[in-house]
């Protein structure tokens, strides 16, 4: 048996709180134990039914005559033998285990506003035109109006009201990295784990870490200065949930509407950042080797979902041209009556040059060979030519370059080409297959479950279909147009029943 108070009862031992901040824990991790930011109540008396978060008022009741469950040194209860799982009371009055969670967690959550306080990580705040065209510092710091529309920065004023301060239509909000990559030194654990990758040995053939990647060994190729420092930081770039000037408690400014090309805007101060970072580093001190360095950056890619792709790539993701990495090069085509872009048999290009599948006039598009072999990808200065003569949307914010979508589908020339060393990754941007993943399956589920609405699979994917493909089985039938032949991939009756179940 645990003896939980300190000589003389003057308060609880240190071990004893550990191990209700440790039960807290990971009773807060328990979904079946949980019912929004409430946990079950550990006690005996309502037989752990009821739910309450660890700060109510209850946990501290004395009137509530409490016979409590004692936690394991795991935290977990249903692992412990019956009878170790006895209840029993606690000594020192009928709710001190709970008096003992709710005293933890007040003072967790003192801690945490004290330390989340002291942390004060920078948090910059840059004014941005309400249509995106252009940021309001260095140069335009004392603009009033934007200096591509004319459009004001501030909002106006209310009537004649003395105290009135000046209130700009759109803020950036910018966390600086620097502060925050020289945090990650600061303390011996995360400086450990920054490291982790000098120390790991990852097995021939497989691959664990970006680090074993083609793309990261041809950097540090490339740049052998800067691989030679091992502490210095690789950065991907994730733009998922982007929302540049959105502030959650402000209702008296319209969300604003994705950025789109303008995105470019708003990573400048990001740009700069990493300009430095690149050129001239950042001195850290290392508290695992405790001594200090000269920590450089560069960003090694972007991470996307195909929307953020689109924004922050600089060759558009929709319609027939809308791979960023063969861009008219494919054979994507608009269905006639779907009206949709269609990237049906665009692959077979790839296979070698005597496979069967290229010869097959049955099961791609109907009676068509192919012969054509894939070209390779481009490298980072081919791309750079060719939008090397397009302007970056800080020059030119609201107009597409001439030809955009009938020649090409080039939106701007990124600004991720200002990073000197962006020309030569072998990898800029990567998709987010989580995303990808969830849409496939929409797609895939809605249609074999025959979802109205939502299936892609509808009269005119049928019509569409006699025309390209060999599929009698999905014909429409002339003499009744109006019905659909069922396919083989839709599930019956019974089958959905039983995924639903
Ligand atoms: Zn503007």
């Amino acid at each position: 048996m645990y003896n939980k108070n300190l000589p003389g009862r003057v308060g609880l031992t240190p071990e004893f709180e550990d191990g209700v901040k440790t039960f807290i824990k990971w009773a807060k991790g328990q979904r079946r134990y949980i019912d929004g930011d409430k946990i079950r109540f550990p006690c005996r008396k309502f037989k752990n039914t009821k739910f309450g978060t660890p700060d109510e008022d209850y946990f501290e009741a004395p009137s509530v005559p409490q016979v409590l469950e004692e936690p394991t040194p795991t935290g977990h209860i249903e692992d412990v033998p019956a009878d170790a799982t006895r209840s029993r009371s606690v000594d020192g009055g009928p709710s001190s285990y709970c008096y003992g969670v709710a005293r933890t967690i007040m003072m967790i959550q003192g801690c945490t506003k004290k330390l989340v306080k002291d942390l004060g990580l920078p948090v910059e705040k840059i004014h941005a035109c309400k249509n995106g065209c252009i940021l309001y510092w260095k140069d335009y710091i004392d603009l009033e109006y934007c200096k591509f529309y004319g459009d004001t920065r501030y909002k106006p004023s209310r009537g004649r009201d003395p105290h009135w301060k000046k209130s700009p239509y759109a803020v950036l909000r910018y966390l600086p990295i620097t502060p925050r990559l020289q945090r990650l030194y600061s303390s011996r654990s995360p400086a450990e784990h920054m490291m982790w990758r000098v120390t790991h040995q990852t097995k021939e053939e497989s691959m664990c870490h970006p680090f074993d990647a083609k793309a990261w060994k041809h950097f540090d190729r490339m740049y052998l200065d800067f691989a030679e420092e091992s502490r210095n930081a690789r950065l991907g770039l994730c733009t998922d949930g982007f929302a540049p000037h959105v502030h959650v408690s402000d209702d008296v400014n319209p969300r604003p509407s994705n950025p789109k090309r303008l995105i470019d805007v708003y990573l400048e101060p990001l740009i700069e950042e990493l300009l430095q970072l690149w050129h001239v580093g950042v001195r850290v001190y290392d508290h695992a080797l405790d001594r200090a360095f000269i920590m450089r950056a560069a960003l090694m890619w972007t991470v996307n979902d195909l929307l953020t792709y689109r924004m922050v790539s600089e060759w558009s993701t929709a319609g027939v041209m809308g791979c960023p990495v063969y861009m008219d090069d494919t054979r994507a085509f608009h269905l006639q009556l779907g009206r949709k872009a269609c990237y049906f048999d665009c692959h077979r290009q790839f296979l070698l040059a005597h496979h069967s599948y290229r010869r097959n006039k049955k099961a791609f598009t109907k009676n068509r060979i192919e012969n054509k072999v894939a070209r390779p990808s481009l490298i980072g200065d081919q791309i750079l030519d060719r939008v090397v003569n397009i302007s970056p949307v800080i020059e030119m914010p609201l107009s597409l370059p001439d030809g955009y979508g009938s020649d090409h589908k080039w939106t701007k020339k990124s600004i991720f080409w200002d990073l000197p060393y962006w020309s030569t990754l072998l990898i800029r941007h990567n998709l987010d297959v989580m995303q990808i993943k969830k849409n496939v399956f929409d797609n895939v589920f809605n249609t074999v479950m025959g979802i109205k609405g939502k299936r892609k699979d509808n009269m005119n994917a049928r019509r569409d279909l006699k025309i390209i493909f060999n599929r009698s089985e999905l014909e429409l039938d002339e003499r009744r147009p109006n019905v659909m032949p069922k396919a083989e991939y839709m599930l019956g009756k019974e089958q959905k029943r039983r995924v639903c179940e």
